[in-house]
């Protein structure tokens, strides 16, 4: 099977399963702030934490201005119950700041200027691009990094590997589509541990089943 392939299988395999909360933003119109800062919000964090938080957060604060001018105490104190609360509330106002001033409200649609915002690495400002902004790009979170090396469509160590080695394998088609897809296939079906191999489609493409659950 070629990696197109591989991915089409996987997109059968998921049917109508689990949307992702980065997926129910774009779909709900939210701008590239909003996704943005869920973003941050979401890492090291579950998915029901960061959509309260989100929904907190922006009834309170409308949007780049508000939150630029916002104590960073209030919005901890809204964000409370996602990872590192604390040392968030102090970024997403900074990050807030610097969008109104030196992008004049705009959220960068260039991976150069994301990354120098704070608290935004490669996978946020992939994440920012894809989900925000609708371009083509592939944010690598921990369920893609495990996934794309348990099937075999790379062999790496680290996330940003994995972006860079997924880039020249997969077809810039299916860049965007990527990150929702392999999220929802590892929360269904390939979980980190225990993944349901017995009703997956690809198991004979792939290298994890055939080392470890042939043996
Ligand atoms: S065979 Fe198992 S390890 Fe391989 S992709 Fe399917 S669920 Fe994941």
């Amino acid at each position: 099977m070629e990696v197109d392939e591989v991915i089409s299988a996987i997109e059968k395999m998921l049917k109508s399963d689990g949307k992702t909360v980065l997926r129910d933003l774009k779909e709900r119109g939210k701008d590239p702030f909003v996704v943005l800062i869920g973003t941050i919000l979401s890492q090291r964090t579950r998915d029901e934490r960061t959509e309260d938080a989100v929904k907190r957060l922006f009834e309170r604060f409308k949007g780049v201005e508000d939150l630029a001018e916002a104590s960073p105490d209030e919005v901890a104190e809204l964000i409370r119950g996602v990872g590192f609360y604390r040392s968030k509330s102090k970024s997403i106002v900074e990050v807030a700041r610097i969008i109104r001033d030196k992008y004049k409200g705009i959220v960068p649609k260039d991976m150069e200027e994301l990354l120098k915002l704070p608290s935004v690495g490669r996978k946020t400002a992939n994440c920012v691009l894809v989900y925000g902004h609708g371009l083509n790009a592939i944010p690598v979170d921990t369920h893609v990094h495990r996934i794309a090396n348990r099937i075999g469509i790379v062999s790496t160590r680290t996330p940003e590997e994995t972006e860079m080695k997924l880039r020249e394998k997969v077809p810039e088609r299916l860049w965007i589509i990527l990150n929702d897809l392999l999220v929802s296939f590892g929360r269904s079906i390939c979980k980190p541990i225990g993944p349901k191999c017995e009703v997956c489609t690809i198991k004979q493409e792939c290298n994890y089943y055939k080392k470890v659950r042939e043996k």
